[in-house]
């Protein structure tokens, strides 16, 4: 019997020797730390719709989907188009373009609380924009955030997120202005009681009941609290407006990328026009080279107006449906405990534990299969054709119907494989 990693080497003998002088290059041979891979990182050389190639010739159906930007699928025809033409054009000419303004619309048409908008180069700088301008706004400190959310990798809104023990190099000082707290919305009225609370942040794509977002607009606005909305995923997925859009929940503020900006780097802030206008009123100083580039306008706002007029949130919530469904089926046909669980079109995995689910906010905490274990199963899918993170899938609308249920054979070969080496 060949094993997953005898299996795994076999496939991929020009990423074994490139992640070789990656692995002499990078700090733990990536550039991203979701994309530690062991025991070597395959390497990718092009996607198209949604299936991507290893530099070796194997074929993904793909379900890291660009981090979660590519909701169109890999290289869609009009966003290589745009974007295209914009390279011809110019990548950055220093000044004002109509792009922007045409990408900023579309935002203001489909997200409820963008009465205004500022655009800047990763989710990471929009969350810190949006901590920025409450602060200057209240005139208050601190920042109530809930346990493992993760909101970028800056400072101040790291502290607290799940990898929060890799802290090295936050200052105390900056770990006091956060107030980390479970969900727990009587928590929540204590810490806003205590005052110095300039807003609440909330990460829309965490699979916790809509009903506790709602509580917070309730509590935060009782309280003269601003409230934040981390869209960063959710946002132009969860429904076209996003989590606010899908659940009717209009914050105060929100932080957006991924979608927003159609595969290319970008990210922005959006919210009620008095907070965002504390940049306006020289509160703030906010430069940025590469804010609202053109290339970045252009495939974002080719991205938002498909986004707008096609059912693409549909499409996509449809697909991980279907996906989670026969994910369920699976893991019970097969007796190996756990469910695939998720609200949207993000499905999660839970594997190795035995519990009641609702395969939408599932409630079991804790236990399940060791990481050794979840990562054999993830080589196993690798192995398969399947490219996920080792726990999550993220849609497209690209994904066939046939995508699908070749990733369920997929899912299930790798299920078998680590059954007959003896893992699970
Ligand atoms: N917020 C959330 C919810 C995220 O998932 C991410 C990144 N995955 C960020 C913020 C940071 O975005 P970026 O990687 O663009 O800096």
């Amino acid at each position: 019997m060949t094993t997953i990693d005898e299996r795994f080497a076999e496939l991929h003998p020009s990423s074994m020797t490139i992640s070789q002088v990656g692995g002499e290059t990078f700090p733990d041979g990536v550039t991203h730390d979701g994309r530690r891979l062991e025991p070597f990182r395959v390497y990718m050389d092009r996607g198209l719709g949604s299936r991507k190639w290893d530099i070796d010739g194997n074929e993904y159906v793909d379900y890291w989907t660009g981090h979660g930007s590519m909701i169109l699928g890999h290289s869609h025809p009009e966003v290589v188009k745009a974007v295209t033409e914009q390279m011809a054009k110019g990548t950055h000419l220093s000044a004002s373009t109509e792009l922007e303004v045409k990408w900023a619309s579309l935002v203001k048409q489909l997200v409820p609380c963008a009465e205004k908008v500022r655009f800047v180069a990763s989710g990471t700088e929009a969350i810190m924009m949006t901590f920025r301008m409450a602060r200057a706004y209240t005139g208050e400190t601190k920042i109530v955030r809930f346990d493992k959310a993760f909101h970028g990798w800056a400072d101040g809104p790291f502290v607290g997120a799940e990898n929060d023990n890799l802290d090295n190099g936050i200052p105390q000082v900056e770990r006091e202005t956060m107030v980390v707290l479970p969900y727990d919305i009587g928590a929540v009225e204590r810490a806003l009681d205590d005052g110095d609370v300039a807003a609440v942040i909330f990460q829309c794509n965490q699979v916790v009941e809509p009903s506790f977002a709602e509580h917070l607009r309730d509590l935060t606005e009782q309280k003269g609290v601003l409230l934040i909305f981390d869209e960063v995923v959710s946002g132009f997925r969860w429904s076209r407006g996003g989590f606010q859009g899908r659940f009717n929940i209009t914050p105060d503020l929100c932080g957006m990328a991924k979608v927003l900006a159609g595969g290319l780097p970008g990210a922005g802030v959006a919210g009620r026009a008095d907070i965002i206008d504390t940049i306006a009123k020289d509160k703030i100083y906010h430069p940025g080279t590469f804010n609202a580039n053109p290339l970045s306008a252009a495939a974002g706002s080719t991205a938002l107006s498909i986004v707008a007029v096609e059912p693409i949130t549909d499409i996509v919530d449809a697909n991980a449906e279907r996906l989670k469904a026969g994910l369920n089926d699976l893991l019970t046909r097969l007796e190996v405990p756990g469910c695939a669980y998720g609200v949207s079109s993000i499905v999660h995995m839970r594997l190795g534990v035995d519990h009641e689910c609702d395969h939408e906010y599932c409630s079991a905490d804790g236990g399940g299969y060791a990481k050794p274990v979840v990562d054999l199963i993830h080589r196993g899918l690798i192995n398969e054709g399947v490219w996920s993170r080792p726990d999550t899938f993220i849609l497209s609308a690209a994904h066939s119907d046939a995508d699908i249920d070749r990733t369920l054979e997929a899912y299930e070969g790798s299920l078998q494989q680590a059954r007959a080496e003896g893992a699970i």
